[in-house]
């Protein structure tokens, strides 16, 4: 069987990741959710219905600081209270970690590791936000996926991202990985 494997970072967001969770529950596809634990400790319900209908909760940090430019404790405690926002939630740890920007920081991936969470990053990219992320290219970039890939996307504003945009484009793609017979299937553990 054919896997691709979806992603959804930034969230939760009240207004836009119940939007999401209805479409892929619409599809029955499970995806992973990389939330930010700030705002997992604002929307706690919102993180426990994505639980409950059967996604995963992943580690995206406390705040979405930027890797590089914040100090080493700084950095480690980015990574340790994004954990602990998602296991005060949930009742259980996160087991994947993914930093926010795209970028590596080894001290970072180092406190995810010992926590005994694996980094995932993606390889392809909606570039769903800023001027990039308009509905139409979005679908474009999303009709390249290809079975293994690690599929990024976004259900929280955070700023720049477009979800607005995102959710126009998300159920005709859903609908094309079944048309093609790739499965959306849970991160391997
Ligand atoms: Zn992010």
């Amino acid at each position: 069987m054919d896997r691709v494997y979806l992603t959804f970072d930034d969230g939760p967001d009240p207004q836009w990741t119940p939007r999401i969770l209805d479409v892929l529950a619409t599809a029955g596809v499970p995806a992973t959710f990389f939330v930010i634990g700030s705002a997992a400790r604002k929307e706690p319900a919102l993180v426990r219905r994505a639980a409950a209908e059967g996604h995963e909760i992943a580690n995206h940090t406390f705040g979405h600081r930027h890797p590089w430019f914040i100090g080493t404790t700084q950095a480690r405690r980015q990574v340790s209270e994004g954990a602990q926002a998602i296991e005060d939630v949930l009742g259980r740890a996160p087991r994947f970690y993914r930093s926010p920007h795209g970028r590596h920081r080894a001290c970072m991936a180092e406190e995810a590791r010992v926590r005994g969470e694996t980094t995932v990053m993606w390889n392809l990219s909606a570039i769903d936000w800023g001027f990039m992320g308009r509905a139409d290219r979005i679908a474009t970039r999303l009709q390249r996926v290809r079975p293994g890939d690690i599929v990024l996307m976004h259900d929280g504003r955070n700023r720049h991202n477009r979800p607005d945009q995102l959710i126009q484009v998300l159920p005709g793609f859903l609908q094309e990985l079944k048309r093609r017979q790739l499965t959306a299937s849970l991160l391997p553990s």
